[in-house]
């Protein structure tokens, strides 16, 4: 494999240089097709056993240049001091038909940054991992992918004990705020400056023209993490573990763990079992991306040398979210134009939405299926599917008396209407039991439930009809599912 690792041509402070940690007997559990494309690889090739072995750690291609990053960050809010690649070694980068991606194996043994961590991750958190990487970039949401998913019988302690996985995790980079943030903590402005440098010239080349190229770069990664948030609210994802040293430099989605999908929706859900105070709940999703942006802004602010600069850049997060959020809110209603009463419409459905707990991602889809003439005698028949979803039916109908009218003002035809919606709302999303069940059947040997999920959230906006169950409610044991901090 004809791998470059630009990042290690920073000075040494950057990273440590070091070997994964091989695994003994290590086996193929899953690959992305669609990732392997991006990195310009065969997908056949990963089945093959050297690719096995080298995407468990347990064999270095020649031109890599295998490291782990340091960093620090910002983790529930109080400054974590260094933290780094504890369990991630990066092996470089490849050229793919969008440009240079870099593949880095997580959970592949211990590094000078594990501190009380064993540098492995679980095949359950490594399945989430893989599967939600590549379900988000197929909703269309600015993610790391995953490329390839393999395992090993070396068992790995947890709240029980496990089984020891690798995922090799590709994105044109992995800078974090935290990069930022660790030189800036300990009074290093050079590193500072080199660092800064190294993201602009190699990922925001535009900036490199303006007068001030840290400002904008702080200006640019904080519309990006405002639009990336904006998706995940119209998508009712959740991250869970929202520090500093999980925030990418490129505005996407990084470090999957205990995220979760919204399902009966509450504006309040926390996903993270171990975030007790919901600092990452859905709703504070949005500010906290803004506090984050705060904090890359003080980081930077010895380069960009301007405070009231700095702070106008940071406010450019409001905008940027709500334009998006609104752009996102409209399609999914299946509004072709904009009406200045659209976000009440929107605030009166999401407040119905919470106060019923309607499952978010079959309210959506259905609503694409709504009609907009119907007699007022047949309406409640008409809407069954979708108005059964609440408890308060008057409350639903009342709504949609006001929808329908918003609808007609822009002559909207039920066809056209409901292609576009499906289109945007999707109808299979990665359901905590959906993961659960994959992950108990791979736990047992058995990894076809993995793949044969993965090719169903490949295609998130189709009808598969004969994969209807996967768009199905949760059973009652999912609601006993709890996912927490690393594992
Ligand atoms: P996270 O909460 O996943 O963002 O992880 C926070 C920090 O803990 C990062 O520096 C990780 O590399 C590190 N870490 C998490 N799990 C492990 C592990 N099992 N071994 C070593 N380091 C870990
Ligand atoms: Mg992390
Ligand atoms: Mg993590």
């Amino acid at each position: 494999m004809p791998f470059d690792n630009s990042f290690a041509e920073l000075p040494p402070a950057f990273y440590t240089r070091l070997m994964p940690t091989p695994l003994p007997a290590p086996y193929f559990v899953a690959a992305s097709d669609k990732a392997a494309a991006l990195a310009g690889l065969a997908p056949a090739a990963l089945r093959q056993e050297d690719f096995v072995a080298v995407f468990s750690g347990n064999q270095v291609p020649l031109r890599s240049q295998p490291l782990s990053a340091v960093y620090s960050g910002h983790q529930f809010g109080h400054w974590a001091g260094q933290l780094g690649d504890g369990r991630a070694i990066l092996l470089g980068q490849l050229s793919g038909p969008e440009g240079p991606m870099e593949l880095q194996l997580k959970g592949a043994g211990m590094t000078p940054y594990s501190r009380m961590g064993d540098g492995r991750a679980v095949l359950r958190s490594s399945i989430r991992e893989f599967l939600c990487s590549e379900a988000m970039a197929a909703l269309g949401i600015p993610t790391t992918r995953a490329l390839m998913l393999t395992g090993s019988h070396q068992q790995v302690v947890r709240e029980t004990i496990e089984s020891a996985a690798v995922v090799t995790r590709m994105a044109p980079s992995f800078v974090r705020f935290g990069s930022f943030e660790h030189w800036h903590y300990r009074g290093k402005q050079e590193e500072l400056r080199i660092l800064a440098d190294y993201v602009i010239h190699a990922f925001y080349p535009d900036l490199l023209v303006a007068p001030n190229p840290y400002l904008e770069l702080l200006a640019e990664v904080t519309r990006r993490t405002a639009r990336m948030i904006a998706h995940w609210q119209a998508v009712g994802f959740m991250h869970g573990v929202m520090n500093t040293d999980n925030m990418s430099i490129l505005g996407i989605t990084l470090d999957y763990g205990p995220f979760g999908f919204m399902e009966a929706f509450d504006v309040d859900h926390i996903c993270n079992h171990t975030d007790q105070g919901g600092r990452y709940s859905y709703s504070n999703q949005v500010p906290v991306g803004h506090w984050n942006c705060y904090a890359l802004a003080n980081a930077l602010l010895p380069l960009i040398q301007d405070k009231e600069a700095a702070e106008a850049a940071l406010d450019g997060y409001i905008d940027a979210y709500g334009d998006k959020f609104d752009e996102l809110v409209r399609a999914k209603l299946g509004l072709k134009t904009s009406e200045e009463g659209d976000r009440a419409v929107a605030d009166a459905m999401f407040k119905l939405m919470h106060e019923n707990r309607v499952d978010f991602t079959l309210f959506f889809r259905r609503l694409g299926e709504l009609r907009v003439d119907v007699l007022d005698a047949d309406r409640a028949e008409a809407d069954a599917p979708l108005r059964d979803l609440f408890l308060d039916r008057p409350g639903f109908d009342a709504w949609a008396v006001d929808y329908r009218a918003r609808l007609r003002r822009e002559n909207s035809e039920d066809g056209a209407r409901r292609l576009a919606m499906h289109g945007v709302n999707p109808k299979y999303i990665l359901r905590n039991y959906l993961a659960q069940t994959a992950i108990e059947k791979a736990q047992n040997g058995d990894f076809s439930e993995v793949g044969k999920l993965l090719a169903i959230l490949e295609r998130p906006y189709d009808e598969q009809p004969e994969n209807e169950a996967y768009a199905a409610l949760p059973p009652d044991w999912a609601s006993h599912l709890e996912v927490s901090c690393s594992s």
